[in-house]
């Protein structure tokens, strides 16, 4: 009789500890894309700032410590570690087809590349020869092309010299960089759909939305109408799953859309979250950066993959 007692009151207490990690909008979405009892767990706490998270082939996560200036690494067996520091202030990182680490630098105010024996290079720092300001978010075509955004956050008082905060993609052939949207206030964190027609740009502004174009197999851009808005904080990073769902940060943690904008999940934080990506040995694991914090989630999602050309 005890035994049934406890057992009945652990089970309750599992289950309303895993619905409070949750806002659930559309319950047959919520199975497909989180296994029962998933919850949230904080993986690391004690940061300044944190960001840009990225699954590296070598199976632990990079993410960022912008005002530390300092690329911080996490796996389950050595918990938190040092990547790099200084880390330029480094914000949003990404791979390559190569599977090279990109990272947007605001205090280098570049686009970088680490090459695989560990050195650093200059992917794009300047547009019509005035210095970007302090890019913030960046992703990679299965072209090869580098799409970023440079929103004018981390100048630190110094000047602006670009005419605006543009969305670019960097042609690593021609080295040609090419603004794609001109009219945001504040890019952030950008993805593509699986199939790549599609391009999805936060607006961590005053809009606070996420917008989406539409790309042609040249790369040329067109649309750019609003796709879903954010109501708690800003949509900061944002990634792309296989399913073509956008799971967006959020300031109560991440908001999650189906492909035509509808909202089907908030997963819910004690931290406004500044990104996430999806990672882990299956890639199933969903991190999250979140003011001091690194929290993760399993989930039954994929992030999308690049199409093979
Ligand atoms: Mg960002």
């Amino acid at each position: 009789m005890i035994r049934t007692t406890s057992t009945v009151f652990l089970a309750a207490l599992v289950s309303s500890a895993s619905a409070a990690d949750f806002e659930v909008k559309d319950e047959a979405q919520f199975k497909k894309m989180f296994p029962a009892g998933a919850k949230v767990e904080r993986l690391a706490t004690g940061m300044q700032f944190v960001e840009g998270p990225q699954w590296m082939p070598g199976g632990f996560l990079v993410f960022s410590d912008i005002p530390a200036n300092e690329l911080k690494r996490w796996d389950a067996k050595g918990g938190l570690q040092t990547f790099r520091k200084p880390s330029q202030n480094t914000n949003g990182n990404t791979l390559d087809r190569e599977g090279r680490l990109l990272s947007a630098e605001h205090g280098g105010r570049r686009v970088s590349r680490t090459e695989k024996e560990g050195t650093q290079v200059t992917v794009a720092d300047s547009f019509e020869g005035k210095k970007l300001s302090s890019p913030n978010d960046v992703v990679v075509k299965s072209d090869g092309t580098i799409w970023f955004t440079d929103p004018d956050y981390g100048l630190a008082g110094r000047p602006k010299e670009t005419p605006g905060n543009f969305v670019y993609r960097f042609d690593p052939a021609s080295k040609f960089l090419t603004p794609i949207a001109k009219d945001f206030d504040k890019p952030n964190g950008l993805c593509f759909s699986p199939d790549e027609s599609r391009l999805y740009v936060a607006d961590s502004g005053k809009p606070r939305h996420i917008r989406v174009f539409n790309i042609a197999r040249d790369g040329a851009a067109t649309g750019g109408d609003v796709f879903a808005a954010v109501d708690k904080g800003v949509p900061d990073g944002i990634r792309c799953d296989s399913k073509g769902r956008v799971w967006s940060s959020s300031g109560d943690g991440a908001q999650v859309f189906d492909p035509s904008g509808q909202l089907l999940v908030r997963i819910l934080l004690p931290e406004a979250a500044a990104n996430l990506a999806f990672g882990g040995p299956k890639g199933r694991t969903l991190y999250l950066t979140a003011r001091k914090s690194l929290y993760a989630v399993e989930t039954k999602a994929v992030q999308a993959r690049r199409p093979k050309r």
